[in-house]
């Protein structure tokens, strides 16, 4: 909707003779003639743009602190559950992995944001330069370092400075973690507290989130108005669907995964699998929540696919915070896509480093809408990619969240799946909807 708003009055504002009659503006000591609607735009609109995108980055380290340290100190009870919990977080990691490499490597092979003409790309470099220079040379200065650099950049020196503005999101990542595991290891009554403050403080930070999504039409508006008048050009939008059809690409291809998954692992065959969890599919796409979303997969996984309680009721809450392999990809793709619109090549070691943050990242997410969007300006500070960027994608983030969320649900019950049947509970469904051989030997 913003984007819709946005390019319609921009194209109104560009055809309109006062849209088309020039002023001039000194910009770095220099004259640079400009319409008045592109004056009108960025003293008036573009602002709102920016506050929102301001709101967002403000929102992030507290977001990781408060959701990564309350999501590792209840992991406490994974000691009493030793085996199933261990194989629980590694093959949510695993799958989590698979699908950023996934984003990664359709990313590079559709290259989206290469698709943008030089212009237009000169124009975007022009209007985020300030930001985009800042960016580029600490990744420039990253570069220099010794091969264990990325290793000894994990540990920061100081907490502040890691979350300041040109700070280390993964160092707060780090940190977040670290101080989750300090509390699972100190006595309950001491623990208690501190855990009982990060709930809450938690809970203030997705109220938060929710606040400022409501104004993000608003905010979307501004920005792509903004865009529109400072590079009026087709390619961007060309470059925007190219863009979604890569997420929705590699979205597919992470349902077909879990459908090969659950076949060759549990023998149930994909009618099945699908029959039994699109409800909580589709709850999850009309919602964009896998929180709002989880008593309908518990539901289903429990009663229609055959998976014990004792599972689901540890393996599905743990994955709905933990386990994004939606969130995952798309950060991936986005952070390639921003880069290769800003001009940049970000080389192998780099692309790694995405692995690592935007795994991390979908892992800090909280299970509520377009928080992955939040976090994926974690995965473009990392990446020194400028996190002005995130304009260009805002406008279709919605939908885009819509479809991750569905591939997040579908991937937390195939692991439930797996994790029964590797221990010995998964059995007969106590709804059976078809009389379908499901199972397959
Ligand atoms: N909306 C997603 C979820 O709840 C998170 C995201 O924004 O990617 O799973």
């Amino acid at each position: 909707m913003g984007m819709g708003f946005g390019i319609l009055f921009s194209l109104l504002l560009l055809s309109t003779s006062w849209g088309s009659s020039m002023t001039t503006i000194k910009a770095g000591g220099v004259d640079h003639p400009i319409s008045n609607a592109e004056l009108f735009v960025r003293n008036w609109i573009k602002p709102f743009g920016n506050m929102f995108i301001n709101a967002l980055k403000l929102i992030a380290v507290p977001l990781i602190l408060g959701s990564l340290i309350k999501g590792v100190s209840d992991l406490k009870d994974i000691s009493k559950l030793s085996k199933m919990g261990i194989r629980t977080i590694l093959t949510y990691l695993a799958t989590t992995i698979i699908a950023v490499s996934i984003g990664l490597l359709i990313v590079n092979i559709v290259q989206p944001g290469k698709t943008i003409t030089q212009e237009t790309r000169d124009n975007l470099i022009e209007n985020y330069s300030g930001e985009a220079d800042k960016r580029i040379s600490s990744a420039a200065e990253q570069k220099e370092s010794g091969p264990l650099r990325a290793l000894e950049d994990l540990i920061p020196d100081n907490i502040f400075s890691a979350a300041s503005d040109n700070g280390n999101m993964l160092q707060v990542i780090v940190f977040a973690i670290f101080f989750g595991v300090g509390l699972i290891l100190i006595p309950i009554d001491k623990s208690g507290p501190v855990k009982a403050f990060f709930d809450g403080f938690n809970e203030v930070i997705l109220k938060l989130i929710d606040l400022i999504m409501l104004v993000a039409p608003i905010g979307v508006f501004a920005l792509m108005a903004g865009l529109v008048v400072e590079s009026p050009s087709q390619d961007l939008f060309v470059a925007l669907l190219w863009y979604a059809i890569s997420v929705v690409i590699g979205l597919l291809l992470m349902i077909l995964i879990y459908i090969l998954l659950v076949w060759v692992f549990t023998k149930r065959s994909p009618k099945f699998f699908i029959n039994g969890i699109s409800p909580a599919q589709l709850l999850a796409f009309s919602t964009s929540s896998s929180a709002a979303t989880l008593p309908v997969t518990m539901e289903r996984v429990e009663e229609h696919l055959g998976v014990n309680e004792e599972v689901t009721s540890f393996v599905l809450p743990i994955g709905a915070t933990i386990n994004m392999d939606g969130t995952s990809l798309y950060q991936a793709v986005a952070a390639i896509f921003i880069a290769q619109a800003f001009g940049m090549d970000l080389d192998l070691y780099a692309q790694l480093g995405i692995i690592v943050t935007a795994t991390l990242a979908s892992i800090g997410s909280a299970a509520v809408p377009g928080a992955g969007m939040v976090m994926l300006v974690i995965v473009l500070a990392q990446a020194g990619i400028p996190e002005a960027g995130l304009a260009l994608i805002f406008a279709i983030d919605r939908p885009l969240d819509m479809l991750r969320t569905t591939v997040n649900v579908t991937g937390d019950a195939a692991v439930s799946m797996l994790i029964a049947k590797s221990v010995g509970k998964l059995g007969d469904p106590k709804v059976k909807d078809w009389d379908d051989n499901y199972q397959k030997e």
